[in-house]
């Protein structure tokens, strides 16, 4: 039998008002039931909030300090866990091990970064314009926040929303995606065993269209951290007008990486197997263009259809494995349906292209690693985000024209250029429009204590990550303090 899970409300492991359940399968082997969890209804999130919205009143005065502490047990608990953590993700979404095991490591840098920022938190202390007074701003937690994530970081994504949101004294309902549900379990287990009081984090399980809109609409959440599909979060900006609630969209990409004829090749190839193939593809970072100047193209287009070909498709959790499966059937035939559509575009296929289901494979959602060249900028594979192990490889024959093509698409996460000339690189790091810029690295591989987000239809313009993310949890509180025993006017006494 399944196990069956809950959601935890106030404290306490409780099942969906509406006693409606759904599954969780293992995408490389379908038959595999992860577990049962509760399908939500706006009820639920009505609970959640009012139990995060009283448990903000006690929580907003505990220390940052002491809530740091806080934090590093969670840290010391996430590494304790690492390997069976990493194995749940891997069987509940499919990539191959080393990579959850990545995952679960950028959740233990976040919960130490936020531990050390308890003791930061820095405000400003200025000069009063006025003689015996004080001027200074300091950081105040904002209120509920609701946190919705994605499937593809199960671990990541939640915590670089809900650790520095509870460190800066929030209180938080957060909703993961219902593909990685049993990860999201596991990670607010860990944050009650660090000694998290009950109702600071509340978790609700169920469908965006339900439980997510559910939260954008609550009057009483002051903050949607929202990291997922450019159209939901437009749906979702939308909906938060109404309130005018603050909110955070870390959204779609369509990454490019380009290589000059200048470049270490060897070196390039590895980068675009990883950026292109890691995690499937399913990335908001992924390589899904590569741009390829002309003089190296041919040689280095034969290096990695050679290399690809020799990609292993396989369960996550087996050695060897080098490229697990789509997240679910509807993703893959998404990837399936971009494929056709590249071929009608009159783009060559030269690999890949199929569903793979040799043996095993043939219980899991798993597409063969495919790249298309000869592909021109316009075409809708070079500009739509797919979200799968789909490469569009576009020739070139200059540095501005390359970068002309890597800003030519609505979207503006991350980039790479593999060059050997400084000046090249430099100038790809002023003329390329995204949030993050490689230099001979993939387009993947971002740490935890640099501001991560996008420009353009990527975001609204926050990041998480980093201290960037402090400013969006936290409200500046401007204070003056005036010793003087008088009446001081500002911009008057001191000007007449
Ligand atoms: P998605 O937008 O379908 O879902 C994301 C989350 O939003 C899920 O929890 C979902 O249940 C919820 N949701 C869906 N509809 C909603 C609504 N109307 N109101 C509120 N919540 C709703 O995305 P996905 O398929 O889970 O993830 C893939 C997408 O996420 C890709 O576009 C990818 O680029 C993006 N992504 C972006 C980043 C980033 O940091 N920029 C990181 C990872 C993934």
């Amino acid at each position: 039998m399944p196990q069956i899970f809950q959601n935890f409300i106030n404290g306490k492991w409780t099942d969906s008002k509406s006693g409606r359940t759904f599954e969780n399968r293992n995408p490389a082997n379908w038959n595999d039931v992860v577990g049962i969890f509760p399908k939500s209804t706006k009820e639920d999130v009505e609970d959640a909030v009012s139990a995060a919205r009283a448990a903000f009143e006690k929580w907003r005065l505990v220390p940052a300090p002491a809530r740091g502490d806080i934090m590093r047990k969670v840290g010391d608990l996430l590494v304790k866990n690492k390997e069976e953590l990493a194995r749940e993700m891997t069987r509940e979404m499919g990539k191959v091990l080393a990579e959850t095991r990545g995952d679960v490591q950028e959740g233990i840098d976040t919960a130490y970064y936020a531990a050390t920022e308890g003791r930061r938190l820095f405000g400003h202390t200025v000069p009063s314009e006025m003689p015996d007074k004080f001027a200074m701003a300091v950081r105040v937690p904002v209120g509920v926040a609701g946190i919705i994530t994605p499937w593809n970081f199960p671990m990541e994504i939640p915590t670089w929303g809900i650790f520095p949101a509870v460190l800066a004294g929030n209180t938080v309902v957060f909703k993961p995606a219902s593909d990685t549900p049993k990860t999201a379990t596991t990670l607010v287990d860990i944050m009650m065993q660090a000694g998290i009081p009950e109702g600071v984090v509340n978790l609700v399980h169920g469908g965006g269209g339900e439980v997510g809109n559910a939260i954008v609409n609550n009057p009483d959440v002051d903050l949607i951290l929202f990291t997922g599909s450019t159209g939901v979060g437009k749906q979702i900006t939308r909906d938060a007008s109404s309130t005018l609630k603050r909110v955070s969209l870390e959204l779609g990409g369509k990454n490019a990486q380009i290589v000059m004829d200048d470049a270490d090749l060897d070196l390039a190839l590895e980068g675009v197997l990883w950026g292109a193939f890691g995690t499937t593809g399913q990335r908001c970072t992924a390589t899904s263009r590569l741009i390829l100047h002309e003089k190296i193209y041919d040689t280095f287009l034969d290096m990695l259809v050679d290399r690809t070909k020799k990609l292993k498709l396989g369960n996550g959790l087996l050695p060897g494995s080098d490229v697990g499966p789509c997240v679910n059937e509807g993703q893959r035939n998404v990837v399936a349906s971009y494929v056709e559509i590249g071929k009608n575009e009159k783009a060559n296929l030269v690999c890949g292209g199929k569903i793979a289901s040799d043996g095993e494979l043939s219980k899991g959602w798993f597409y063969e690693p495919t790249i298309f060249e000869n592909v021109k900028p316009e075409m809708r594979i070079a500009q739509e985000e797919i979200f799968g192990p789909v490469l569009s490889v576009i020739r070139t024959s200059s540095l501005s024209q390359s970068i002309d093509i890597l800003n030519g698409t609505i979207y503006g996460l991350s980039s790479s250029i593999y060059t050997r000339d400084v000046n090249s690189a430099f100038k790809a790091i002023r003329d390329i429009k995204a949030g993050i810029t490689y230099i001979n690295v993939p387009t993947i591989g971002a740490e935890a204590h640099l501001p991560f987000g996008g420009v353009k239809q990527t975001g609204n313009g926050h990041r998480e990550g980093g201290w960037a993310v402090y400013d969006f949890f936290t409200e500046w509180k401007s204070v003056y303090i005036d010793y003087s025993g008088k009446l001081q006017r500002a911009q008057i006494d001191n000007y007449e």
